[in-house]
């Protein structure tokens, strides 16, 4: 049985205006019930919630303030939580919300009782979905991107494969949006020799850019585990990349050189 990390962004779950992508969401959890008919072992990391929050408060941009920021998370957790769970569950899928915080997954007791309700929620064959707790987390304790997240959480569940999905369809030489000849990579055998500039996230509602998305194919390359990063686009590429045949960027984990 494979165990395998899903990472979405905000680009992926919503729409420009922050509103849920229904059509999106259904169709991701639609593959994920599928990949758990195949046995595969599904743990969702999925942002959103400010986004998804901020569009239901009425406002066009995401509020300014701290408080006004956990406030649009709080509602739009609670929102995008919900329609998950309706999703997978019309497929037949259980699930269940772990927020968290930097200060509990970095305390030895926290962290080993986070461990403990993954480990329970899939031998119930539930599906964990994950985000930070973002109403609660201050600034000196959050992660503030997804990215480094799941790589924190595939850590935590000992994934066989973390996959992050995107706006952006794998890790190019140069900007493909500022430079038409920029060239996809399509394997990374060492992250520490990469030689290229990564960008910061450019989206109204996401925080990550590729920059955050180095850095979790590092954590998780670290602890033994691949990554392949992936467009989000049509969630449907999932099983793509578990036949090894989709389009995207793999990261071997370190002395992973199986190519070679
Ligand atoms: N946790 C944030 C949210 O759900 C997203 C962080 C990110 O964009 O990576 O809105």
């Amino acid at each position: 049985m494979e165990r395998i990390v899903i990472k979405v962004g905000t680009s992926t779950v919503c729409h420009k205006n922050g509103a849920p992508d229904l059509r999106r969401i259904d169709a991701l959890c639609r593959v994920i019930a599928d990949l758990k008919n195949e046995n595969y072992e599904i743990v969702l990391v999925t942002s959103g919630a400010i986004g998804v929050g901020t569009n239901k408060m009425g406002l066009r941009k995401r509020p300014k303030s701290m408080a006004g920021r956990q406030a649009a998370a709080a509602i739009g957790q609670c929102e995008l939580m919900s329609i998950y769970d309706r999703f997978l569950l019309s497929y037949g899928c259980l699930s269940g919300q772990i927020l968290l915080t930097k200060d509990i997954t970095e305390d030895a007791k926290g962290r080993k009782n986070v461990i403990a309700t993954f480990e329970a929620l899939l031998k119930r064959h539930a599906i964990p979905i994950v985000n930070e707790n973002d109403s609660v987390a201050t600034e000196e304790i959050v992660y503030g991107d997804n990215d480094t997240l799941s790589a924190v959480v595939a850590c935590f569940v000992k994934a066989d494969l973390l996959i992050i999905l995107s706006d952006i369809d794998g890790l190019y030489d140069k900007d493909p949006s500022a430079d038409p000849n920029a060239q996809l990579i399509s394997l990374v055998k060492d992250i520490s020799k990469l030689n290229i500039t990564a960008t910061e996230s450019k989206s109204e509602h996401g925080t990550g850019g590729m920059i955050t998305k180095l850095h979790a194919a590092e954590i998780a390359g670290a602890n033994g585990i691949n990554t392949f990063l992936a467009s989000g686009k049509n969630p449907a590429i999932l099983y793509s990349i578990m036949d090894n045949s989709a389009k995207g960027t793999l990261f071997l984990a370190g002395g992973n050189h199986e190519n070679d």
